[in-house]
């Protein structure tokens, strides 16, 4: 029997099987003539076990083993380097397309956040972010994204660090805009929330955005998983210099697609978390988070206020305490749940906007 196996993703001629949902994975084994429950059975090996060598898979017939070595592989991208932070949180630098990108797993008391990058470097530059300043070398596929999570279990696995402290939650606010890399980034999500995968409650998945709002009302209707918008500014004059996206999907805009999303999506507790970058007497004054209070008053939301994390040649400052705790006071009494982010990984140039893919 001749299989067209054209349709899929490959790599060396071979299908990354990594790249595969339950149904995807049940209509390739039909696709190459098996039955479908030996896409039970493989995704038992890669998602409980974290085996990627088919003849280590001894429930399935030697000439299944064999078939599979000739068509296809389970391969993530090469993890090269590891650097632990004084706090816990590690850094990972993967390999992809000869570009490097970044992984950090951040170990809290009662969770672990694994953040995962969507795209080598990012086209929108922001001025106060690292990533945006290097040079932009693509998307990442689905096995890029989907590999990050599943070489991380299993270094932790291996480790044992998993019975401590395996990854509860997943944030998309590594290097690169997710929602310019949109069908890999809702492929990716789906095997994220699979019961055959990862089994992750959407819950415990927060996607971060700079706001492409066609992207962000594609997104709603695909999947809903935990929405967090990089706003950093209380009006647009700001934050034209500080987002260029803005220019084109402005606040009152983006704030309106926020809307819809929210309406849409059936989590539970519907609220976007709106991150907002301290940067010392460019947004951070009184006016500034009354200003922010008043267009965010009919939005149900959480308010991250994360102090500006420094990288070389940038023109910025951060905040001082006393400047972010005005402003954090500002928005709790005017009942806004506000929260100062705390800097993980910083010793580590592994804190928010510091990913370059680049270990100094
Ligand atoms: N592109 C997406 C996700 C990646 S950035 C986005 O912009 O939302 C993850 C978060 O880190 C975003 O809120 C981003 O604005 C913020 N960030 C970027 N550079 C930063 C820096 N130098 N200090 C603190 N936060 C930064
Ligand atoms: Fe890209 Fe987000 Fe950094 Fe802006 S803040 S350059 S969108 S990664």
């Amino acid at each position: 029997m001749t299989n067209n196996l054209s349709q899929f993703n490959t790599i060396n001629n071979k299908i990354n099987l990594l790249s595969f949902n339950y149904v995807q994975m049940c209509n390739f084994f039909l696709s190459i003539g098996e039955k479908k429950y030996c896409a039970d059975q493989i995704m038992y090996w890669i998602y409980q076990k974290y085996c990627n060598d088919f003849n280590k898979m001894t429930n399935l017939s030697i000439l299944l083993r064999n078939k599979l070595n000739n068509i296809c592989i389970i391969s993530a991208p090469k993890f090269i380097e590891e650097v632990k932070s004084i706090d816990g949180t590690i850094k990972w630098k993967v390999i992809v397309n000869k570009n490097f990108i970044e992984t950090v797993f951040i170990p809290e008391r009662n969770r672990s956040t694994l953040c995962i990058s969507s795209q080598i470097g990012c086209p929108l530059k922001c001025t106060f972010c690292a990533t945006g300043q290097q040079k932009f070398k693509g998307n990442l596929n689905v096995e890029h994204i989907i590999g990050q999570i599943w070489t991380v279990c299993k270094i932790l696995n291996y480790n044992n660090v998993s019975k401590i402290r395996p990854i509860t939650n997943i944030v998309m606010m590594g290097m690169g805009e997710p929602l310019l890399n949109l069908k890999n980034v809702i492929n990716a999500l789906e095997i994220m929330v699979d019961n055959f995968c990862f089994n992750f409650s959407k819950h415990k998945i927060t996607l971060s955005t700079s706001g492409i709002i066609p992207a962000l009302d594609k997104l709603k209707n695909s999947i809903d998983v935990n929405l967090a918008i990089s706003l950093h500014a209380p009006n647009n004059f700001i934050r034209n210099q500080l987002m260029s996206i803005n220019k084109k999907y402005n606040i009152q805009n983006l704030l309106c697609a926020v809307k819809r999303y929210l309406k849409k999506s059936k989590i539970k507790q519907k609220r976007v978390t709106i991150e907002y970058v301290m940067l010392d007497h460019i947004n951070d004054e009184i006016c500034h988070a009354e200003e922010l209070a008043s267009i965010l008053k009919d939005i149900p939301s959480k308010i991250n206020l994360i102090p500006w994390n420094i990288f070389p040649n940038s023109k910025y400052k951060t905040s001082n305490m006393i400047r972010i705790k005005r402003f954090s006071d500002i928005l709790i009494n005017k009942g806004f749940l506000t929260i100062i982010r705390k800097n993980r990984g910083i010793d580590i140039n592994a804190a928010c906007g510091q990913l370059v893919g680049r270990f100094v």
